[in-house]
């Protein structure tokens, strides 16, 4: 039989007991017949107890020793699983990107695969190995180690299965599947069967965690169909795939939220031609990524100018911005960090007007405050204040009837 690539999530190894359960499931799925290779995190909580560290050391700590110091969360995790299997009987082999041969571009902390290399993988997997591979991490050309952002080692499980053309893709986290909106803020969400690979992506970018982007944009790429499920559990969980669905179509699918943003205003610019070009060039140079971007009415010449960033970003965007304040006789530029995304995603809604009529609606009945609005074909989102996050997921989760 052929390969699967099944990926344990933080919370999945994030003890010792975890660790050796982790380790006999593995075991059963290869007695079946199976070669089985394994892509695991950093133990629950280190990655952010190594970024503390770093911060401890340092201001602003530079990327590249940033990469070197997280990938070492991945490695305890797939050397401690390696010992578990072997002490089991089974045959395991622990495996870092280097080993392997998982190369990335240059950019650290948030660097993209771009090749995966399946010899030493192939030749561990004819000995009758386990193969565990460190998630999140690669390396550049250069042979330096990168990351691949927050999450990333679901990533490297999906880039893993489109090398190694594996039977399956599953990743095991710490819920059963991907549901109607975070479990965690909806108890009354509901589990999805299956979801495209495009309503996956809308999710993904706007917050629902439990995939990371890059995952799904790969699982697309190579048409890697990806299983989303429980490691506490035996219950199906939720095939993430291309194809006819059966529940295609709806109007909403899922309600995503993101928590890691922040609002910058920069008040009082001219407005003339050219303005807003400079400003968002600058902070692309800076590696800025710039979410949603809105310019209010001009008065009197002058208009404010607000964007969202990613809350890691927001220190860089706030002093890019403020460098600038002369140049655009800014008045001044405000950083607020207390600001949510709350999104709805469905493929139907191309079809159906009337749907940002009855979001904005419903969460004015609330009384929140809606500060910004962006819309495609298959999703609206919104910026609220952070404080009413929980009320307008559930508000919206009722109002399109998803645990219907
Ligand atoms: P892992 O450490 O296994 O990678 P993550 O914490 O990255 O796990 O992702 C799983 C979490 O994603 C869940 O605990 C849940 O709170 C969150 N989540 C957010 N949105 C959703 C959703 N729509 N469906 C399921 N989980 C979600
Ligand atoms: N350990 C990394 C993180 O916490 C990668 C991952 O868990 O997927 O972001
Ligand atoms: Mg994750």
């Amino acid at each position: 039989m052929g390969i699967i690539v099944q990926k344990f999530g933080g919370t999945s190894v994030a003890d010792a007991q975890r660790v050796r359960n982790v380790a006999e499931r593995i075991l059963y799925t290869q007695s079946k017949g199976h070669q089985m290779v394994i892509v695991v995190s950093a133990p629950a909580g280190k990655t952010d107890e190594l970024l503390a560290l770093a911060k401890g050391v340092a201001k602003k700590p530079t990327a590249r020793e940033v990469d070197m110091l997280l990938a070492t969360g991945e490695q305890i995790s797939i050397a401690l699983l390696a010992m578990a299997i072997n002490d089991l009987g089974g045959k395991a082999i622990s495996l870092t990107a280097a080993q392997v041969g998982i190369k990335t571009d240059n950019s650290h902390r948030k660097a993209k695969i771009t090749e995966v290399a399946s010899t030493r993988i192939l030749s561990e997997l004819a000995k009758g190995q386990v193969v565990i591979v460190a998630g999140f991490q690669g390396v550049n050309s250069q042979n330096d180690i990168t990351t691949l952002g927050r999450g990333g080692s679901d990533t490297t499980a999906v880039a893993l299965a489109a090398a190694l053309k594996a039977d399956m893709c599953e990743i095991y986290t710490d819920v059963d599947g991907v549901y109607t909106a975070d479990p965690r803020l909806v108890p009354e969400a509901k589990k999805l069967k299956e979801i495209s690979y495009e309503e996956m992506l809308e999710m993904a970018s706007l917050g629902a965690k439990v995939l990371h982007l890059r995952a799904v944009e790969l699982g697309k790429k190579y048409n890697v169909p990806i299983h989303v499920r429980s490691s506490f559990n035996e219950n199906p969980g939720t095939i993430v795939r291309g194809g006819e669905l059966m529940e295609q179509g709806k109007i909403v699918v899922g309600v995503a939220h993101d928590t890691k943003i922040s609002k910058l205003t920069i008040s009082k610019v001219k407005d003339n031609p050219g303005v807003a070009a400079k400003i968002f060039a600058r902070l692309a140079e800076a590696g800025v990524n710039v979410d949603m971007i809105v310019q209010g009415a001009s008065k009197e010449g002058l208009a404010d100018i607000s964007f969202t960033v990613n809350k890691e970003d927001a220190a860089l965007a706030h002093d890019v911005a403020t460098g600038m304040m002369q140049e655009l006789s800014a008045q001044t530029v405000d950083r607020d960090d207390h600001k949510a995304k709350v999104s709805i995603i469905g493929t139907g809604m191309i079809t159906n007007p009337g749907v940002a009529a009855k979001m904005f609606n419903a969460l004015a009945e609330k009384g929140i405050n809606i500060e910004m609005i962006s819309t495609s074909d298959i999703n609206i989102s919104t910026v609220i204040p952070e404080s009413e996050v929980e009320k307008a997921v559930v508000t919206l989760h009722n109002v399109f009837e998803l645990d219907k």
